[in-house]
């Protein structure tokens, strides 16, 4: 899942557009490569106006923008290989190693089409929890909550709230609200029960809801045996690291090593941080994953790769590809590097 950190790329990206900084920026800010980030690609999203649908891409749009940038000399390689490439500073070429978050089931059936055409390898981070069904995509779930009803009562430590949910706007509002009341005020280990509580009360049968938009361990042990498919950890009940004591911390990127480990006979080399963002990993987590014994890190930072990054193997950035820049114009003005700076800062190497 991503963050709420969009308005700022959105932003860098049309400045960089409009004032046609791009392709002159390049030799500056061009980077040494990039780790794209995906979620889903579908062709036909099961909520297609609803207020996830920026986390799919079309397989359409996926495979024009693997065609381009290989026409651009982009070389897709594996993780295993981009973290070669980046230790070697990139002296290779450009490349691109492809990512996707939380295994969602199009990564199988639309996207490794695609990528077969292309010969481009993905990476896919499991969260063991969201696939053995007791951890939530709770976004997910929030706005399954929010569509059902035209009114919800929220039972909160201060007493009942009533969320107006009658419109789309005000279902648009309902769902940033129980966002940020889930994300800030619940504890990380209370958002099931909560969200649980929620459909309960409000007389919302979940599992009824629940659909298979995520792979079974058969899929994933079908997708790990891929000559293209890498899969990589996402922790063990894709929790935000930060809100969580050490001990928490540390099993969420440990343990799964160990779940993986026993589901598919190889422990993982790479993590995914939940979120990804400032609020939900820094230096600490990066610290614990590096202890974890793990080979690369990733976060959902927007950025492309330097030579530099060698040195911040377990923070590295991605350039997100997702359904608000279905636009290979959009992807090549991230990719020249000149979203990298605007969108943090004025950093050129983006770690944490
Ligand atoms: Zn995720």
């Amino acid at each position: 899942m991503i963050d709420g950190g969009e308005a700022v790329r959105k932003l860098a990206l049309n400045i960089a557009r409009f004032t046609g900084l791009a392709p002159l920026a390049k030799p500056f800010v061009g980077g040494i490569g990039a780790i794209l980030m995906l979620h889903r690609v579908t062709a036909t999203p099961e909520k297609p106006d609803g207020v996830n649908r920026h986390l799919n891409i079309a397989p359409r749009f996926l495979d024009t923008l693997v065609a381009d940038m290989k026409a651009r000399g982009y070389a897709f390689v594996s993780l295993d290989e981009a973290i070669e490439r980046i230790e070697a500073g990139g002296k290779d070429g450009q490349f691109a190693t492809i990512t996707a978050d939380d295994a969602y089931r199009d990564n199988m059936t639309e996207a490794l089409p695609v990528l077969e055409k292309h010969d481009a390898p993905i990476t896919i981070y499991v969260a063991p929890g969201l696939i053995d069904g007791s951890a939530d995509l709770w976004w997910d779930v929030v706005e399954d909550i929010v569509n059902a009803r035209d009114r919800l009562t929220l039972a909160t430590p201060k007493g009942p709230v009533t969320i107006d949910c009658s419109t789309h706007g005000r279902k648009l509002q309902a769902n940033a609200r129980l966002h940020a009341y889930l994300t800030l005020e619940v504890r990380e280990e209370d958002q099931r029960a909560v969200l649980r509580d929620l459909a309960r009360s409000n007389g919302i049968e979940l599992d009824g809801l629940r659909s298979s938009t995520l792979m079974t361990w058969d899929d994933i042990r079908a997708m790990a045996g891929h000559r293209l498919v890498t899969i990589g950890a996402h922790t063990v009940n894709h929790r935000n690291l930060k809100r969580l004591d050490e001990a928490d911390a540390r099993h969420e990127i440990g343990d799964v090593r160990r779940q993986l480990q026993a589901q598919l006979g190889e422990e993982p080399r790479h993590l995914a941080y939940p979120y990804g963002y400032a609020s939900a990993v820094g230096c600490r987590e990066v610290g614990f994953a590096r202890d974890a014994g793990y080979a690369s890190a990733v976060t959902t930072r927007h950025g492309v790769l330097h030579a530099e990054h060698a040195g911040f193997l377990h923070a590295l950035p991605r350039i997100s590809v997702n359904g608000r820049y279905q636009s290979v114009a959009h992807i090549r003005t991230m990719l020249s590097g000149v979203t990298t700076p605007l969108a943090n800062a004025g950093k050129m190497v983006v770690t944490i």
